[in-house]
């Protein structure tokens, strides 16, 4: 491992990390348009040509092996006893990392004031599960159009997702089939015991929002400032869980499978039916590994982000909600217990969909529940009106078109039975439906990639510089 600069201890302690956060910012807002995501393939060649190109201060090293045998490599940047790990494509639909990797990666390497304001070893793994990613490379060259992501979408099952498939033991939940990729990554976390551990995952729809592991001093004000100073507004909707607990506004704890388990339980809900594996944060703790996660649209919505209030009742929202899911997994149950017999091939499509088609009746359940609570008896938010409403458009076309390429994929494989084509035909005429209710939601902006890449990497930054700033725990 090669460092690129000779670090001055005297200058490292002098350094204003608020000034440094004002050049992170500013380097931020410098990134050129963007308007695809790398291929796996492509993504690859980039670090590859980086690291050949620049062999004094980025080092290439396998860390691991893909289920189909693709070798998982980090490019270490950087010289030190603390250890940062930055890995994108940890959910293979979420791939604004991609782009944020490789430009973290070449300020690091190229910007010696830069590294010595976040000195640390960087630990980055262009893609965690390239399985996974290529799946999703049909809506790479076009991720603006909506249906054309969903119809290309694919994220695993619960238990193959990177981030989701760490061992967990915990009261009834007890999970240890990781896969190598979770396996590949446990063990870097093993070597290393970051002081910070970056996924990089983004959302779809609304606006930016953050998980962190505990508040680190001037952090917060960073995470507010950084999306404003690029122009992208701070997530208002539906937080993804009810028992998210909140630091500052769109700035969650980085949640853990076993609070979840326990907040599901409180509720008399079987937690098991939702949490499997445990997550990334479960397991780093051990180390006190700080997670931190900032979570970024592709689109946004003017209603996504209003909280004026909307004349509506939340419950009604949420009750309307569960009515959605569970109607979504009434066609979605039928469709996959019909085709079932006639499926020959065992495809990460199918795998999803059996993993998710019955979730969304367990979801649509703890909604109804959610809607007869007391708490809920108030006036919902503009914002919540629309971004629950957008979770079951989201889920409609999300583990639809998943079941569909999973019937597909037999009948471009030529194997599919007549009743299988059918079954296919019936349910892509639902689908069908769900794209065009989706098309007809007026005002959907597409925010532009360069600024999501540029929140993604200067929250990073940010939040690496605030934590080695930090007097000693
Ligand atoms: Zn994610």
């Amino acid at each position: 491992m090669s460092r690129m600069t000779t670090p001055n201890n005297a200058t490292i302690a002098g350094t204003d990390v608020d000034s440094s956060i004002n050049d992170i910012i500013t380097r931020a807002g410098t990134m050129a348009p963007l308007h695809t995501f790398p291929g796996v393939d492509e993504l690859l060649a980039t670090f590859d040509a980086m690291a050949e190109a620049n062999p004094d201060s980025i080092t290439r090293r396998r860390i691991g092996t893909s289920r189909d045998g693709d070798a998982i490599h980090e490019y270490v940047i950087g010289a030190g006893t603390k250890h940062i790990l930055v890995y994108a494509g940890v959910h293979p639909n979420e791939p604004i990392g991609f782009h944020t990797v490789q430009r973290l990666a070449e300020d690091l390497v190229k910007e010696p004031e830069l590294l010595r304001s976040v000195e640390a070893v960087w630990h980055i793994i262009p893609c965690i599960d390239p399985d996974g990613a290529r799946l999703n490379e049909g809506w790479f060259a076009n991720p603006s159009d909506r249906a054309h992501y969903a119809r290309n979408f694919y994220r695993p099952a619960p238990t193959e997702q990177v981030e989701w498939s760490f061992p967990l033991a915990y009261k009834d939940a007890y999970f240890d089939r990781s896969m190598p990729e979770t396996q590949a990554l446990m063990r870097l976390i093993d070597e290393t015991h970051p002081i910070l551990l970056v996924g990089l995952h983004n959302a779809e729809l609304g606006g930016v929002y953050y998980y962190l592991g505990r508040d680190i001093i001037g952090a917060v004000d960073d995470l507010h400032a950084i999306p404003t100073a690029l122009g992208l507004p701070l997530d208002v909707g539906e937080p993804e869980s009810a028992d998210l607990h909140v630091i500052a506004p769109a700035v969650f704890l980085a949640p853990l499978a076993t609070d979840h388990y326990d907040y599901l339980e409180s509720l008399g809900i079987d937690p098991v039916a939702e949490v499997s594996g445990g997550g990334s944060a479960d397991y780093a703790r051990r180390y006190g590994s700080v997670t931190f996660i900032a979570e970024l649209p592709y689109w946004s919505h003017p209603d996504a982000v209003d909280t004026r209030p909307s004349g509506v009742n939340y419950k009604d929202v949420l009750s309307q909600k569960a009515e959605g899911l569970l109607e979504l997994g009434a066609v979605l149950e039928d469709a996959l217990a019909a085709a079932l017999p006639h499926l020959q091939m065992n495809t990460p499509f199918l795998r999803a969909s059996r993993a998710f088609v019955p979730m969304m009746a367990v979801l649509g359940t703890n909604e109804k529940q959610r809607s007869e609570h007391p708490d809920s008896d108030r006036e919902a938010t503009i914002a919540e009106v629309f971004t629950n409403n957008d979770f079951v458009r989201c889920f409609r076309l999300r583990f639809g078109g998943m079941l569909v390429r999973a019937i597909n994929a037999e009948v471009h494989a030529g194997i599919a039975p007549t009743e299988l084509r059918h079954i296919g035909s019936a349910l892509n005429a639902n689908y069908t439906a769900w794209i065009a209710e989706s098309d007809a939601v007026e005002g959907l902006a597409v925010l532009p990639i360069e600024r999501l890449v540029g929140v993604q990497y200067a929250s990073t930054l940010a939040v690496a510089a605030r934590l080695l700033a930090e007097p000693a725990r």
